[in-house]
């Protein structure tokens, strides 16, 4: 007898053992891997939830399709010196969770240098050097902490008030003229990065991303980061803890759900495998694209379709001859509140290494690698013809795409309810949702949010 799929999922139901299955039944399907959750994507939510999920006694499994746990934490490990750069996720607010998470793991931490310092501007656009600009200090960004404080909900999830705040919804860029420090638009954006339009976006966006604890952490200089300039080691911790129980380089190539569980069909280097678990956790950008192969349903395909992705990119660049000062893009003009011209590269960050700088680049939208490392090429060229950087030959020593960052609905939608139409997801067809699309970009609050979820699952 072939079973239906429904008929498996049902005969799965409660049982704590494998299931059996009839090699005629998912004849492509390959070995069955049988367990409590089965995690899509193993960045910073989705590897937190298993190694909690474990300690909470469920058997998981990681679907990851890179070759690497970590998702936007990358590391450059300098092959001339040996040094090391963050060139994703870089600091974490000072919380026990935080200390517990990295403590574990053995990845000591210290206090990061938020402070950017000495730090040279000019107009990537021509070239030129903005030597008049000055950028506020570090201590206005208390100014904006006081607007945060009527919103402390923005840091622990996708909840909104009914009706959501209007100040929520409306451009970033009118609070910031509503509550005087528009000026601050260079520094709010040099701390919060990566997507051109952040400030035309409903302030929701940015709010959450430059959040409460992150301001704090700046003012206090207690933003914390590892001590050895190397996230991405707690990432390889984490891997080696869960050993066989994270696929690497696999792709999600059908995803069923029935009220008994679910099953998670998956392409492996080592061949297809069927995952049979009672719960799905997806912490995946939740683009339709991404979950194409995913059963969803109306809802589902109604509320993804509504994001839009941002384009993020960060290089490593080795730049012959450049002293360790960072170089901001600013425009000349101040009726522009200095802002630069985007999409393009804003910041060319010092490291510590000698000659090697990250280089940021935002995008309103995704766009090809070849433009981007074309556009900061042509950049760089700007900068030599004006003497701002010597004439010696770039090169780029690494490449990290972060497209789609920071999925983002307009101001009418979130009006309408669409975060609380999403957190209604949660639970539904055995699914529970966390990472940035359903809170913000920030590793830590992600890891709060998915810890509040975690009862649930
Ligand atoms: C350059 C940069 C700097 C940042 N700096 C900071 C910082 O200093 N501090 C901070 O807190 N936050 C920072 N962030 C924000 C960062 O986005 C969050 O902290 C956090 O890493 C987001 O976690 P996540 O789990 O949502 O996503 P990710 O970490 O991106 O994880 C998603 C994972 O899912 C995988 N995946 C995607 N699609 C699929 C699929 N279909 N099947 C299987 N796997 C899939 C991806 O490969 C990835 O590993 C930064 C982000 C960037 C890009």
């Amino acid at each position: 007898m072939t079973l239906t799929r429904k008929q498996l999922l049902k005969a799965m139901a409660g049982a704590g053992a494998a299931v059996m299955v009839t090699p005629q039944a998912h004849a492509s399907s390959g070995r069955v891997i049988q367990r409590d959750v089965c995690v899509i994507g193993g960045g910073a939510s989705g590897s937190y939830a298993a190694v909690r999920l474990r300690d909470l006694g469920r058997s998981v499994v990681v679907v990851e399709r890179e070759d690497r746990l970590g998702g936007h934490t990358e590391t450059f490990r300098d092959p001339v010196t040996g040094g090391t750069a963050d060139i994703g996720v870089v600091g974490y607010h000072d919380i026990p969770l935080v200390r517990r998470h990295f403590g574990r793991f053995d990845v000591p931490l210290s206090f990061a240098k938020t402070n950017p310092g000495t730090i040279r501007f000019a107009d990537y656009r021509t070239g030129l050097p903005v030597d008049n600009y000055r950028m506020p200090p570090m201590s206005r960004l208390a100014e904006y902490a006081e607007v945060l404080e009527q919103y402390p909900y923005l840091e622990d999830g996708p909840d909104l008030p009914n009706p959501v705040p209007p100040e929520l919804v409306a451009p970033f860029t009118d609070l910031m003229a509503k509550h005087g420090f528009a000026d601050l638009a260079p520094l709010l954006y040099l701390v919060s990065q990566g997507r051109s339009d952040l400030f035309d976006l409903p302030a929701l966006y940015e709010m959450k991303y430059l959040n409460g604890p992150a301001v704090h952490g700046m003012l206090t200089q207690t933003t914390v980061t590892t001590s050895r300039r190397d996230n991405s080691e707690l990432y390889e911790k984490i891997t080696t803890h869960l050993g066989d129980d994270v696929l690497l380089n696999a792709t999600v190539t059908e995803v069923s759900r029935e009220r008994a569980g679910v099953q998670v069909l998956v392409s492996t280097p080592h061949g297809p495998r069927t995952i049979r678990a009672r719960r799905l956790v997806v912490t995946v950008p939740p683009l339709l694209a991404n979950l194409a192969r995913f059963d969803l349903d109306s809802t589902e395909r109604a509320l993804f379709s509504r994001f839009s992705p941002g384009g993020y990119y960060t290089s490593v660049l080795r730049l012959p001859g450049v002293a360790q000062v960072p170089i901001q893009n600013v425009s000349a003009d101040a009726a522009r509140q200095h802002m630069p011209t985007m999409p393009g590269l804003y910041l060319l960050a010092a490291t510590g290494i000698p000659e090697i700088f990250i280089a940021y680049y935002g995008s309103s939208r995704p766009l090809p690698e070849a433009r981007v490392r074309a556009d900061i090429l042509a950049a760089l060229g700007r900068l030599q013809s004006t003497g701002v950087l010597p004439t010696t030959q770039p090169r780029f020593e690494m490449f990290a795409s972060h497209a789609p960052f920071l999925l983002s609905v307009s101001g009418r939608d979130i009006a309408g309810g669409f975060y609380r139409r999403l957190s209604a997801l949660q639970g539904r067809h055995n699914t529970f949702y966390t990472g940035a699309a359903f809170h913000t970009n920030d590793s830590t609050l992600l890891w709060r949010f998915t810890e509040s979820l975690l009862p649930r699952i």
